[in-house]
């Protein structure tokens, strides 16, 4: 994951410092606690962490008394030194020391591959590398320990809970703060806490893990970008289809989808002794549209939309808030033209990804994939997707970074990665030429010479899932959704009872301009404000005799310092211009 800043470098990589500090640190517990037994250590996406059998469960108190101890073992530990030992050796050393796991991670070790450990004072692990080449390289005052988990040997359930300590390396002080702040933001926008402190969506274990429950306020914002993504749609030409969320299983088998991604379909069901699935794609049911009539070359482009739910198995594991599922839906759609078509199609497609990313404030980046080594369908007709890719990016003025090799067996594509307010890369829209469906469906069109030929099809999605989507949303926003997207961007304080009247009034008027008004009246006028502050209302029309008289609001704007007076036909006229033209700002 990217960061919004750029991290010093030093004598050796992060990765490596992360992997040297964690082995420290492994130190420094096994100090601690003498009896404490180790298991795996390894560097992650920003830091390390190590796991450990203790003798007892650690707190966060813990967490301060290992780092210190660990800048103990900073200030004696010395050169990082790699050493290969037999076999024989390596087993004697871990036996000696009654390192258990480390002793099975042994056995893992493929017979003709060596094996070597790194040592640094009194402290040698079995390990790989790479290290920093002496403990002083460590800077003292860029690590720290960030918190605790329970992790199975092997992440095996049947297998011995170990606790894991988690940390983070830098090398100076300031990266860490930077970090540290960037980490604190992170946690505070995470949506699965903003969705449970906002009720906007639950996971029901009843119903299933990875099956998301949208709640009214949420369920408001996915209505209003659907409306505009259909907008959007009709006016590029796309038909709205709607097909059926189960097909018996020949369908998938026709499609390769049972061949190519078994593990990820459901498990079949018998209906009238037939076995059916429920569809982990969208894509055959279009082909069955597009191959239910004949078709001139006049008729193309067709392109289909829907906004169509799929189920696909994940691992339990894997699953998180919004953001890995189980079930959800795709704002998909599939394009149906000839060869000759296809370049200025996919320049559409470009435009509508650039018109719907920029709308939220999303930069981003687009990686064309080509060719992998395993693929189908001849040289000749990769090349021609290819040119059409990059043709329709160079229209467009996209710069693409190449992913050689990162298609799909059945054809190139482009995918967007989206850059968050956090300067976090989200994986965004796709935009895929396929080969594969149109040969095993035999779709053909009839061309301008009487001859049948095999139209091309692009599969596409923008938000991809709208799970996905409006989860990261969340984050990226921190739950300040613009005007036009807000479940209720206003609210209406009176602050006496005597302008309760004048402020339902206001609240009608609001109501009747299409915005969902919240009109607050019980206790005292600050802690209503605070309410719609935790609420995240952005506009706030105060209501005092003053007002009344002059039939004004005294207006609140989230992020905002200070009150506005202003009219109430101005206020209605600002909160319309806002949700117009679908302003990032308030
Ligand atoms: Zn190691
Ligand atoms: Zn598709």
């Amino acid at each position: 994951m990217s960061l919004p800043f750029d991290p010093q470098e030093g004598p050796v990589s992060l990765h490596a410092l992360r992997h040297s500090t964690s082995h420290i640190m492994a130190d420094a517990v096994l100090r601690l606690f003498p009896e404490a037994k180790v298991a795996i250590g390894p560097p992650v996406d920003h830091g390390f962490y190590y796991d450990f059998e203790l003798p007892r469960p650690l707190t966060e108190e813990d967490l301060p008394v290992i780092e210190e101890e660990m800048r103990k073992v900073l200030a004696e530990a010395g050169e990082f030194i790699c050493s290969s030992l037999s076999r024989a050796e390596a087993a004697d050393r871990l036996r000696e020391a009654g390192q258990d796991y480390k002793l099975e991670l042994l056995d893992d070790i493929p017979e003709d591959e060596g094996v070597t450990f790194y040592d640094h004072g009194t402290w040698s692990d079995l390990c790989e590398g790479p290290h920093v080449e002496t403990a002083d390289q460590i800077p003292a005052n860029g690590f720290k320990l960030t918190h605790t988990a329970g992790a199975y040997w092997r992440g095996d359930s049947d297998k011995t809970m170990l606790q894991r300590i988690y940390g983070t390396a830098w090398w100076n002080r300031k990266d860490l703060r930077k970090y540290l702040a960037w980490l604190e933001e992170v946690q505070k926008r995470d949506h699965r806490k903003l969705g449970r402190e906002l009720d906007l969506f639950s996971i029901d274990p009843d119903f299933g893990a990875g099956l998301v429950f949208w709640h009214p306020k949420l369920g408001q914002v996915r209505r209003k970008l659907e409306a505009w993504w259909w907008d959007l749609h009709e006016a590029a030409g796309y038909w709205p289809v709607y097909t059926p969320h189960v097909a018996g299983e020949q369908v998938f088998e026709r499609s390769g989808h049972l061949e190519n991604y078994a593990d990820m379909i459901w498990a079949p069901m018998d209906v009238d002794g037939r076995p059916y699935r429920v569809k982990p794609m969208n894509c055959p049911g279009h082909v069955s549209i597009f191959n239910s009539r004949r078709h001139s070359y006049r008729d193309l482009p067709l392109k289909y939309a829907e906004l169509g739910s799929v189920y696909r198995y994940e691992p339990s594991g894997t699953l998180h808030g919004m953001l890995r599922v189980r079930g959800f839906t795709q704002d998909d759609a599939h394009i149906f033209c000839t060869p000759g078509q296809l370049e200025d199609e996919l320049v559409e497609v470009l435009e509508m990804v650039d018109q719907i990313l920029s709308t939220f404030g999303y930069s981003y980046t687009a990686y064309l994939a080509t060719q992998p080594e395993k693929s189908m369908g001849s040289d000749e007709v990769w090349e021609h997707a290819l040119e059409a890719l990059r043709g329709a990016a160079a229209r467009r003025d996209l710069a693409l970074e190449e992913d050689p090799g990162g298609g799909v067996f059945y054809g190139p594509k482009i995918d967007f990665k989206m850059r968050d307010a956090l300067g976090r890369e989200w994986q965004g829209p796709t935009v895929q030429v396929d080969f594969n469906l149109p040969e095993r469906f035999d779709l053909h069109f009839n061309d301008a010479d009487n001859q049948l030929k095999r139209p091309v099809m692009v599969h596409r999605a923008i938000f991809g899932s709208f799970e996905r989507f409006v989860g990261g949303l969340i984050e990226h926003f921190a739950a300040w959704f613009p005007i036009w997207l807000c479940p209720i961007p206003a609210a209406v304080l009176p602050i006496t009872a005597d302008q309760e009247e004048a402020a339902a009034s206001i609240a009608r008027i609001l109501g009747e301009a299409g915005f969902r008004t919240a009109l607050r009246t019980e206790g005292p006028l600050r802690r209503r404000i605070r309410e719609c502050e935790m609420e995240k209302i952005p506009y706030m029309a105060v209501l005092g005799e003053r007002e009344v008289e002059s039939g004004t609001v005294s207006l609140r704007v989230h992020g905002k310092d200070g009150q506005e007076a202003l009219s109430v036909e101005d206020f209605v006229a600002r909160l319309r211009e806002r949700r117009d033209s679908r302003a990032l700002e308030y």
